[in-house]
Order: structure tokens, then C-alpha cells, then sequence
């Protein structure tokens, strides 16, 4: 990294001049009287408000949401930038307390307006809130499972010492263990976090010494990880049950805003295909020279691949080709995001780790957290993170903040198809076949990750629960025996298991997350349906990008399945997530024929 890359941080005074400038301060006391009048205005009346009402209600309501929503975002963001600054600490404190407090005051909002529209269910079609119908027909899909005010508060009251006690368990556990790894022949003692960057390690008996330290020391503890996720999922079912859900995947796919049938044709669309996989994983053992993979090299780099280094200017310079050979418009948010000085580049002490793109509505920007070493994997999170503030900036100039709660399965297309479009960029550019070798197992890594290994874990989850129905006690041998049989249904011959990879299901914190079931399959949808995506737009070429434009537009104001119309996909179609393997498939091709 150059002295000049160091300079690249994001600059937060279009949002606010400083951390203690007066403008906060009233900031805050503007939203929380916004606030009070809203509650004045509605508390009580939405039962009773007719159509033109009900508009004016929610566009007062918007209007608060992008005010605060200025306040909270300046407070996360200089905290995330800067987590030991004392006066960032205490902003940051303050305005948590105050976002818990205003969302408890307004909390009386989607239940009235839930109330509402069951009784009235009329108004959804209304024409005078034709561009919040999507909106309030997710509001309706949601109501029947709403309980009352006080039932909603005491499972919130009894979760926050109950359930939600096993997530923290279970990183306490993780952070204060002591793993010994020998490597490059020498013994350590590391922390989890040190321990597990060492598993993608060049050295495989580096790789293997981690896997065996990390999973062999949670298995030891494994009947308390069995204590917790037989407890989360029994809550589960017990919650489910009083909210009147048909089975436990079903209120994910409410928020997610999709239906059973499609994600059951797109798991099987992945079981049918997975020797896909397998044979990109036979593939990687040939080229490692190994007779068959071992579970310590599904992510190991490829021995003797080149090292592939970027400046960030040099990664700012392929991102942003990347995008522009794609259209020049459609590379204006990415451009933009440089030149206002919308992304913090360099790791440093203090800062969170990780990279993420959080959205500025009234700004029709977004702000992007990195941390750049300089590796390849580097330059695809700038590709990813940028294509979240395409999405924003394309999404913010055409709906209302109501219309921007895009779920989870078409949250990530911009940024998976960023990724796509730099990865046609690098192969194009490489300078051998060894650096395109570097490129394609990367990107085959990844994607094998995402859509393949995370099917194994849906259907991991979904045993837990039909284990549970059939009064199946889940302990640590029960919950294993489920955990390595969803693995092997993807994975079959092509992988050599360490005997401790049982207990790999331990370290997953999402399962151990209260209220937070089946996270995974969207992680497959999105990944699968920008595949396709991607396959449509090399058929059509330039008559594709308007298309997806609209697509990104459209925020939450469709389902889904209406996206997907758009790019003029049917995601409802059994064959259709065939079309996003037919690219898995041809990486696949495309190594092979390098090798
Ligand atoms: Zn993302």
C-alpha cells in the first residue's frame, strides 16, 4: 500500500460537520419532536383513517425515517470508523438509547396499521396508495401471525434473558478458548479468531493442525452446543406454533417475501446438480496434486499460484473498468462514491473489521466501510460493497423510504453481479494462464461456498425440526449425525473428512441467533439468481442493462418474483435456477481448459 492509499478515508461531513457540532443536538431534538407529533397525529386513529389519510400518515412517517435516519447512520458510521474515541463511544450510546426509545414510541404504528389493513383489507388496492400496495400485502401476510401488544412485549422481555442467552454463550465460548495450532512446524497458542484465519493458510499441515485444533476442542464441549441449539429450536417451534405459522421456514419466507414451492425447486436444483461441484472439488485435488481433497483444501489457494497484489488504485481502476465496460452510466454511482469520498479504505486501530455499504437515502448514496490488504479477495469486496451503493443509488431516486426494505434474496444482485462483472474483467486482462487459474478457483471457492455448501445447511436445519416432530431427542451425536449426512448429500466421494469436521455446526453464531431461522437458503437464491441474471445478459448484451436498472429500481415496491419479471426471468419456473448453474458450470470448463 502507497502513503497515498492510506489518505483514501470517507468523509462524513456531508451528513454532519463533526462529532460534537451543535447540529447533532438539534437533530436530535427535531426528530424526537417529529416523533411526539406522530404519536399525537396517529396513536389510536389509524383504525379509523380513510385512504388519503392513511397517505399522508405514512408520508409523514417516511419523513421522520430519513431524518433520523441521517442522525443514526452518522453515529454508526464515526463508530465504526473510530470504536475507542470516547466522544464517539458516547455519541454512539446516545443515539442507540434514543433509536431503542423512538422505535418502542412508534411501535403502535405497524400493529394499528396491521389491525388495519385486516379489517379493511380494501384499502391495499386503493389507487391513492397504488406505489405502497406491495407494502401493505406484506403488512397482510404478516398479521395473522401478529400477537397482541403484550404478548408481542413479554416474548421480547422473556427472549432477551432467555433465547438470546445461547448466541452469547456461544461467542463467550468462542473468545475465551485457547487453540493450539502448529504452524509451519511451530506450536502456538492463539485466540479463535487467529486460529481461524490460519485455515485457508498455504501450508496444508498448517491447515490441517488449525481444523483439528478448532473442531476438535468444540467437540469436546459438544453436548452444551447440543444443550443450546435443541433449546433455540424447541423455542422455535413452541413460538412458531402460538404465531400460527404452517412450519418453521415460514416466517423467513415471509420476510423474505418468497414462497415454499420456489425454494424447495431451487434446493433440488442444487441437490440434482451438486456433481457439479464435486467435480470442480476432483478438479482442485489435480490440481493440488492430491488423489483426493481433504476438507482442510476446499479453501486452500492453489499451490504456487502467483501473488496477486493490488494498490487500492489499482483496485479503485479495475472496479471501476469493471463496471463502466458494462455501461457508463451504471458506473456513475461507483464513480461517485470516489470522487465525494464515500469509502474508508485503510485497516487501522479501532476500526470494525470486515467491510460493509450502508445506505444514505436522503443523500441517494451510501457510505462503504473497508478494510484493503491488497489481496485478490480484496478487490471483489470493493466490486461487492460498490454494488450495494449502485443498488442504493439507483433504488434512493425512485422510492420512498418505505419501499427500500428489500428483502434478503435480492438484496445482494448488484453486488454479486459486480463481482461477475470484474471477474470477466480480470480473465479478460490476465497476464497468464497461471494468474486466470488464480481467478477461476477463486471465484469457484466462492461460489461452491455460497450456493452449494449453504444448501447442505438448510437441509441440516430442516432435519433439527423434523427430528424434533418426531420426538427425536436432539444431542450432540443426533445433531452431528445430521450435520455431516446434509454434507455428504453435496459433497459425496469428492471430500476427505477430518474426524473432527462433526462438530463443525458448533461455530455457526446464525444458528445460535434467537428469532433467526433459516438465514441460509437466501444466500443460495441470491447467488443463483444473479447467475442467471448474468446468463441473460450475455445473451442480450447492451438491451440488458436498462433492465436491470429497473430491476434495481424497483426496491421493495415488488415481490421478488416481480424482480425477476423484470430482467424478464420466471424464478417461479422448476427449470429456472438451471440457467445460473449453466455458469457455475462454465468456470468450471474454462479451468479445465487451463489445466
Ligand atoms: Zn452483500
Amino acid at each position: 500500500m502507497t502513503s497515498k492509499d492510506e489518505e483514501v478515508t470517507w468523509d462524513l461531513k456531508a451528513l454532519f460537520p463533526s462529532i460534537n457540532d451543535p447540529s447533532i443536538e438539534k437533530a436530535i431534538s427535531e426528530a424526537k419532536s417529529s416523533a411526539d407529533s406522530f404519536e399525537r397525529n396517529y396513536r389510536g386513529k389509524i383504525g379509523s383513517i380513510n385512504a388519503d389519510g392513511l397517505l399522508r400518515c405514512f408520508r409523514e412517517l417516511e419523513d421522520f425515517d430519513v431524518k433520523a435516519g441521517d442522525i443514526e447512520l452518522f453515529a454508526s458510521l464515526s463508530f465504526s470508523a473510530n470504536m475507542t474515541q470516547p466522544d464517539v463511544q458516547a455519541l454512539y450510546d446516545k443515539v442507540s438509547k434514543l433509536e431503542a426509545q423512538l422505535g418502542k414510541q412508534l411501535a403502535f404504528f405497524s400493529l394499528e396499521l396491521g389491525a388495519l389493513v385486516k379489517t379493511k383489507p380494501e384499502m391495499i388496492a386503493d389507487p391513492v396508495l397504488a406505489s405502497y400496495r406491495h407494502m401493505l400485502e406484506r403488512v397482510q401476510r404478516r398479521v395473522p401471525h401478529q400477537l397482541s401488544e403484550v404478548e408481542e412485549q413479554v416474548i421480547i422481555e422473556k427472549d432477551q434473558f432467555g433465547v438470546q442467552a445461547w448466541e452469547e454463550l456461544q461467542s463467550k465460548w468462542l473468545n475465551t478458548r485457547t487453540f493450539e495450532v502448529t504452524v509451519l512446524g511451530k506450536k502456538k497458542s492463539l485466540s479463535y479468531g487467529e486460529a481461524n484465519g490460519l485455515l485457508p493458510h498455504p501450508d496444508r499441515a498448517t491447515r490441517e493442525s488449525a481444523n483439528r485444533s478448532i473442531y476438535g476442542l468444540l467437540g469436546k464441549d459438544g453436548e452444551i452446543f447440543a444443550s443450546a441449539l435443541r433449546s433455540i429450536c424447541n423455542d422455535w417451534v413452541t413460538v412458531s406454533k402460538r404465531r400460527k405459522y404452517s412450519s418453521p421456514m415460514e416466517s423467513s419466507l415471509i420476510s423474505n417475501d418468497t414462497q415454499e414451492a420456489i425454494v424447495e425447486n431451487l434446493l433440488g436444483a442444487m441437490n440434482q446438480n451438486a456433481g457439479l461441484y464435486r467435480h470442480y472439488l476432483k478438479l482442485k485435488a489435480k490440481l493440488m496434486n492430491l488423489p483426493v481433497l481433504g476438507n482442510q483444501d476446499i479453501a486452500a489457494p492453489l499451490p504456487g499460484s502467483p501473488p496477486l497484489k493490488f494498490t487500492f488504485t489499482e483496485a479503485q481502476a479495475n472496479v471501476v473498468l469493471a463496471y463502466t465496460r458494462f455501461d457508463t452510466q451504471y458506473a456513475t454511482a461507483v464513480k461517485e462514491m470516489f470522487s465525494k469520498r464515500r469509502i474508508d479504505v485503510p485497516p487501522r486501530f479501532g476500526k470494525r473489521n470486515g467491510a460493509f455499504c450502508a445506505s444514505w437515502y436522503r443523500g441517494k448514496s451510501a457510505f462503504v466501510l473497508d478494510n484493503f490488504n491488497g489481496a485478490l479477495t480484496d478487490v471483489y469486496t470493493l466490486a461487492h460493497e460498490l454494488g450495494h451503493a449502485t443498488q442504493d443509488y439507483y433504488v434512493s431516486r425512485s422510492q420512498t423510504i418505505m419501499n427500500t426494505a428489500i428483502p434478503s434474496i435480492v438484496a445482494e444482485t448488484a453486488s454479486i453481479f459486480g463481482e461477475l462483472l470484474l471477474t470477466d474483467l480480470l480473465l479478460d486482462e490476465a497476464k497468464s494462464d497461471e494468474e486466470r487459474k488464480a481467478v477461476l478457483s477463486l471465484v469457484l471457492d466462492e461460489a461452491g461456498m455460497t450456493a452449494f455448501q449453504v444448501t447442505a445447511r438448510v437441509w441440516f436445519e430442516q432435519a433439527l425440526y423434523r427430528s424434533i416432530e418426531q420426538d427425536e431427542f436432539l444431542d450432540y451425536a443426533t445433531i452431528s449425525r445430521h450435520w455431516t449426512e446434509a454434507r455428504d448429500r453435496i459433497f459425496g466421494d469428492s471430500i476427505m473428512w477430518l474426524p473432527e469436521m462433526e462438530a463443525e455446526w458448533t461455530m455457526k453464531p446464525h444458528y445460535f441467533m434467537a428469532n433467526y431461522r433459516f438465514y441460509n437458503y437466501p444466500y443460495v437464491y441470491a447467488q443463483m439468481f444473479v447467475y442467471s441474471l448474468y446468463e441473460r445478459y450475455l445473451e442480450e448484451g447492451k438491451a440488458f442493462v436498462p433492465k436491470l436498472v429497473n430491476a434495481l429500481s424497483a426496491g421493495s415496491s415488488v415481490s421478488p418474483l416481480e424482480i425477476g419479471k423484470i430482467v424478464g426471468l420466471n424464478v417461479a419456473d422448476p427449470n429456472f435456477w438451471k440457467g445460473g448453474l449453466k455458469v457455475f458450470e462454465r468456470f468450471i470448463i474454462d479451468l479445465e481448459m487451463l489445466t
